[in-house]
């Protein structure tokens, strides 16, 4: 069996929060993210979802050490990328990119598209003449669905769907193996959006690029992920493969969050879960589960220790009574 292209090990991402008398003093954390462990494969599209808040999009970018972890591990390729050096980081990151959620912010309005979609080109020294460079980039346009002669555009003169198209072009021009999605359909026209995911997903059968695919939209993750990894208040919380999460979400959170998408099949209903109480702040996580102040079927044991992600059934789940999901479908005919 070949090794994952991405290895994370407890993961964890604490910042300080300072105060006292001259506002240096550290007087607190914020847990951002509190022990992420997950691999993902050559080709993968492994979706990370959660409510706003959880530590999706940290976690995104401390894989391309955008943020720099508290502690863990993440090796790419076989390389331990929190002990490499500058330039190694630097050859590495050839492979890994991030698409931002805002095509409006993520772009600048000063530069032409075709230095935008060069610039990795430029940084990598990827061409040998200024005619090779243009020649890519209108490759890399039309590979996007873009006309190759609007390179010499600026940004404000495209639509939100184009102007992620642009900046996915961008993120394939130094060939990524691995490309971080960070919620990048979110900002866009509902028309829009399965247009940019279909592109998506055509990108991964031609290159082979895997994807983590940050969402809170569990309909698009649906759509595109192979498998789900659902993180609550820093924490993964269930981590299976998508068909599987869908039919039968084991944990209480999972649960509560595929009871609010529709269902496509009319015979099969979710019933609705309404979870109690807001999401705690990450810089006052209660004790034991995380969870345990919203579960419907919090115990004792849920406020003093904390649920490890534990295998059940080819799936992991940090839950102590972890169980399928008992009134996730009320089907009035057999599967
Ligand atoms: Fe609920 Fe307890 Fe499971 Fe946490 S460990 S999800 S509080 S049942």
């Amino acid at each position: 069996m070949t090794a994952p292209l991405l290895q994370v090990h407890e993961l964890t991402k604490h910042f300080p929060i300072t105060g006292g008398p001259a506002g240096i003093r550290t007087i607190g954390q914020v847990r951002a993210v509190d022990g992420v462990s997950f691999n993902l494969a050559e080709g993968e599209t492994l979706a990370l979802v959660g409510e706003s808040g959880c530590g999706k999009s940290t976690t995104g970018r401390m894989l391309l050490r955008l943020t720099e972890p508290t502690t863990g591990r993440i090796a790419f390729s076989g390389d331990d990328l929190l002990s490499l050096g500058h330039s190694a980081l630097r050859r590495r990151r050839r492979e890994m990119q991030i698409v931002f959620q805002d095509p409006y912010a993520s772009l600048s309005p000063r530069q032409r598209v075709e230095d935008i979609v060069a610039e990795p080109l430029d940084v990598y020294r990827l061409y040998a003449s200024h005619g090779e460079r243009r020649d890519r980039v209108a490759e890399l346009l039309r590979l996007v669905g873009l006309d190759a002669a609007h390179l010499r555009r600026y940004p404000f003169e495209f639509s939100g769907g184009q102007r992620q198209r642009i900046a996915i072009a961008r993120a394939l021009a130094p060939g990524p193996k691995m490309i971080v999605a960070d919620e990048p359909v979110s900002a866009l026209d509902v028309s829009i959006r399965s247009q940019v995911v279909n592109l998506l997903q055509d990108l991964q059968e031609r290159f082979g690029i895997a994807y983590l695919f940050i969402s809170h939209d569990l309909a698009v993750v649906r759509h595109i992920a192979h498998r789900i990894a659902v993180m609550y208040l820093g924490r993964l919380v269930e981590l299976a493969d998508r068909d599987a999460l869908f039919d039968a979400p084991h944990h209480p959170y999972t649960q509560a969050l595929l009871s609010a998408v529709p269902v496509p099949d009319p015979e099969r209903k979710r019933a609705g879960i309404i979870l109690r109480g807001d999401v705690p702040s990450p810089a006052r996580v209660p004790p034991g589960c995380h969870f345990h102040p919203r579960c419907p079927i919090a115990q004792d044991l849920c406020r003093e220790s904390v649920p490890p992600l534990r295998d059940i059934g080819g799936r992991s789940v940090a839950c102590h009574f972890a169980a399928p999901f008992p009134i996730a479908t009320a089907s009035t005919s057999p599967r």
